[in-house]
């Protein structure tokens, strides 16, 4: 029996910490333990009435049998004008339905995505490389890894709201550089870049074509609707120079409050870009085939009902709301320092004044884990540590407050007080 074992790319992947931290503290609730829980990168509203209506008319009108393999054509094109007509994309050449794949879940385009532009490297090769802003969103290193890219970090800092310049990047790129990921509005660090920021990085990547053929970007904007800091969201998918070199990532999860859903998609235009697409399909078809066939009527709903955009407006307020408040109710603890929020639901404060405390219960407190442990044991608030996020990560928690204003009050509170008693 003791031959048996798992493959070592798997043996060696990184779980999801957010899953893991979200799942272990659910898990704690349920038996009956008093645990606040702001690990979850999920909204806590239900869909909107719109999308459920219409995905069960789908299924009513016997919508159950398989589907073209990245959607049908419809909403793939229903897609297409949405990212033309709302983020610019396309603007310049070929774009519509085939330029889109739907898959289940960002992640999941995510992976496909990955798996299409990185092979593993042949032996005396070195991989190709991943350029990864950080902190970052745990998934894109690991499944890079898994694909066979190298990751290459560009630490943000938080005095600068952990954006890149354009300078780090440049520094950054090499011949082997393959992807740039880009997350604006960011998970985990809830701020966001300005337009002339992302035209500023654009900048680089066209003027790197010569070094960096191969580079191309990919700019996750699954949070653009939840904004409320005062900074637009912009898709550097737009800035003709790398349109054609860049795929822009999306998905219902968190603006239409979807996450069980699974829905995600990838769009990538010009002539490469309908190629990408195609080879996702390839990849998608050897792998889940079309996701769930009576959402596609859901995804057609959620892009055009315009009593759906009042209910993302509705959402959009709850989440600035609570911003404020988390913003506030940090500031007043000593040692915890984070940015405003702008965007997305999450802050990530630096937390690195409070290492070499004592917990109240007795815990040596060297690393965010540690805090995250003892926070969680012993106040019962789940925060996410900052390790997995990155190397610039590792002195931060990441804190979601896709929640009730009441828990906000109430786990900053359990928070502030546990810091008062670090000895
Ligand atoms: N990108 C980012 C930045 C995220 O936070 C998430 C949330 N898990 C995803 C992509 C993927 O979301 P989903 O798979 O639910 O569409
Ligand atoms: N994106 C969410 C998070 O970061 C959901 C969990 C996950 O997929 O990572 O918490």
């Amino acid at each position: 029996m003791t031959s048996l074992n798992v493959s070592q790319r798997v043996g060696s992947l990184k779980p999801s910490v957010t899953v893991a931290f979200t799942n272990r503290a659910k898990g704690m609730r349920d038996a009956g333990q008093d645990v606040l829980i702001f690990a979850a990168g999920e909204p806590d509203f239900d869909t909107p009435e719109p999308i459920k209506a219409a995905a069960i008319g789908a299924l009513r009108a016997g919508q159950t049998k398989y589907m073209p393999t990245l959607g049908d054509m419809p909403t793939r094109a229903a897609i297409a004008t949405k990212l033309s007509e709302e983020n610019g994309i396309g603007a310049r050449g070929a774009f519509g339905g085939e330029h889109i794949a739907i898959g289940a879940g960002g992640k999941h385009v995510l992976f496909s995505a990955m798996h299409c532009l990185f092979d593993p490297p042949t032996p005396g090769q070195e991989p190709d490389e991943l350029l990864l802003p950080t902190p970052a969103w745990v998934s894109y290193a690991p499944i890079c890894q898994l694909a066979g890219g190298r990751v290459v970090e560009i630490p943000g800092h938080v005095d600068n709201d952990f954006k890149i310049t354009p300078d780090q990047l440049r520094a950054a790129i090499t011949p082997r550089s393959r992807l740039l990921v880009l997350n604006s509005p960011s998970n985990p660090c809830g701020t966001m870049y300005a337009a002339d920021e992302l035209r500023a990085l654009a900048r680089v990547v066209a003027e790197a074509s010569d070094v960096a053929p191969r580079l191309v970007i990919l700019t996750d904007e699954i949070y653009e609707k939840i904004v409320y800091g005062g900074i637009e969201h912009f898709s550097i998918g737009s800035v003709p120079e790398v349109a054609e070199r860049t795929i822009t990532l999306n998905g219902l999860s968190k603006a239409y409050a979807m996450t069980g859903w699974r829905i995600g998609y990838v769009a990538m235009p010009g002539p490469f870009g309908a190629r990408f697409i195609k080879s996702l399909g390839t990849l998608q078809g050897q792998m889940t085939t079309n996701i769930c066939s009576f959402s596609y009527a859901a995804i057609r709903c959620a892009l055009t009902d315009p009593a759906v955009r009042d209910d993302v407006e509705r959402m959009r307020q709850a989440f600035a709301a609570r911003a404020t408040l988390i913003d506030g109710l940090l500031s007043e603890i000593d040692g915890v320092a984070c940015p405003r929020p702008t965007g997305a639901f999450y802050v990530f404060p630096d937390v690195g004044a409070l290492f070499g405390r004592t917990s109240p219960g007795g815990a040596r407190i060297e690393s965010a884990a540690d805090l995250a442990e003892a926070l969680l044991t012993e106040a019962g608030v789940a925060f996410v540590p900052g390790e997995d996020f990155g190397n610039a990560g590792s002195r931060h928690v990441r804190i979601s407050f896709a929640c009730a204003e009441r828990q906000i009050e109430d786990g900053m509170r359990r928070f502030a007080d546990f810091v008062s008693r670090m000895t």
